[in-house]
């Protein structure tokens, strides 16, 4: 229907079907309408959303008073300090990454209502976690030129947010379609990139770093928010696993044996990009924790991960760190956010200025 005139209101009935749920598809799917969210085929993207919603806090909320006397007294060395600036310096940015590929790139190529429903949720996650770096780095009263350009100037930082870019800048072509095997694979190559690798390998070397500082009760305020982030993440990776499985599911043919191969080689590389940002991070080591145990710690993570979207483990290696296992547990456990100050208003609370 065209609007001829804003003078006549339209008076013809649309006169197209209702759908059933079973004609919902994750992708190529134009024929059923984007904005209508029931009926709902895809509950576990309902149930993330509403899993987004209930883990729901603010940076502010979050007490800085013990990072900043930490930071200004002689009680953190030169390599701790290191250690946590190039955190603040690659998650600054990359949270920014992921929030510009969920709106630019993902959002319009996933043709799911309850699927979009949780990308807007994750997408306003994404931002709270920029905007986290941005309350750390003011409180601590950092330089915010030096934190938010260490994409751009350190190249192990660089490397990583290279390699997811290129993974973005391939959707943004206007012509870019997911309706041929070629096209589908891209946008699986573009989810599996964010998803698993980005949101699943590189955010947890920073994640175990930070958290063992916090684990020994330093910059706990950073350690907070880093295990609120951790919370978040999680269900980030478990969406994006659903999404990407549902994917092969529904379009079996782009799962190809060339396919799977470019998968395991993108996954190697990111594995050895995560190594030597921990060698860059961690020159001589820290708090026990050293470069090598990342290198492992990465290998790791990425098997489970493979096995997640159903490729084989390619490493073997043992969990360097099992206390993020149990980290990663308590983080969804609903008390564990015993310091929380903030209620979210109600209908009933609401007070409005008029
Ligand atoms: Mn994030
Ligand atoms: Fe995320």
């Amino acid at each position: 229907m065209t609007i001829h005139s804003f003078e006549t209101p339209p008076v013809e009935t649309p006169k197209t079907r209702r759908f059933s749920a079973s004609e919902k598809r994750l992708i190529n799917c134009e024929t059923v309408d984007v904005n209508q969210l029931m009926p709902i085929k895809y509950h576990w993207a309902w149930e993330y959303y509403l899993t987004g919603c209930a883990n729901h806090w603010m940076p502010s909320e979050v007490s800085m008073a013990k990072d900043i006397e930490l930071w200004k007294s002689n009680d953190l060395s030169p390599d701790e300090r290191h250690m946590i600036l190039r955190n603040l310096g690659f998650f600054s940015t990359a949270e920014s990454l992921v929030a510009n590929n969920i709106t630019l790139a993902i959002f319009r190529h996933v043709t799911n209502a309850e699927c979009r429903q949780y990308l807007l949720r994750q997408a306003f996650e994404e931002a709270i976690h920029t905007h986290a770096f941005h309350y750390i780095v003011e409180s601590l009263g950092l330089d915010e030129q030096e934190v938010f350009n260490m994409y751009r100037e350190i190249p192990v930082i660089w490397a990583k947010d290279a390699f997811e870019m290129e993974l973005t800048g391939a959707m943004l072509d206007p012509s870019f379609r997911t309706d041929t095997p070629a096209g589908a694979q891209k946008f699986l190559e573009n989810l599996i990139g964010y998803y698993v690798i980005m949101e699943g390998i590189f955010f947890y070397s920073g994640f175990a770093m930070i958290l063992s500082l916090h684990r020994q009760n330093r910059m706990t305020g950073i350690g907070e928010q880093f295990q609120y982030i951790l919370r978040d993440e999680t269900v980030h990776l478990n969406f994006g696993v659903d999404l990407i499985n549902g994917i092969k599911a529904e379009n079996p043919e782009i799962w190809t044996p060339g396919f799977q191969e470019r998968i395991i080689k993108l996954v190697h590389y990111a594995v050895e990009l995560e190594a030597t940002y921990a060698e860059e991070v961690l020159p001589s080591g820290l708090m026990g924790l050293t470069a090598p145990m990342f290198r492992e710690y990465a290998q790791y993570i990425a098997d489970r991960r493979l096995e997640r979207i159903g490729l084989p483990a390619q490493y073997g290696s043992a969990n360097p760190f099992p206390w993020m296992t149990e980290t990663i547990d308590l983080a969804k456990e609903k008390n564990f956010f015993e310091s929380r100050v903030t209620e979210y208003r109600s209908g009933a609370t609401l007070v409005w200025d008029d």
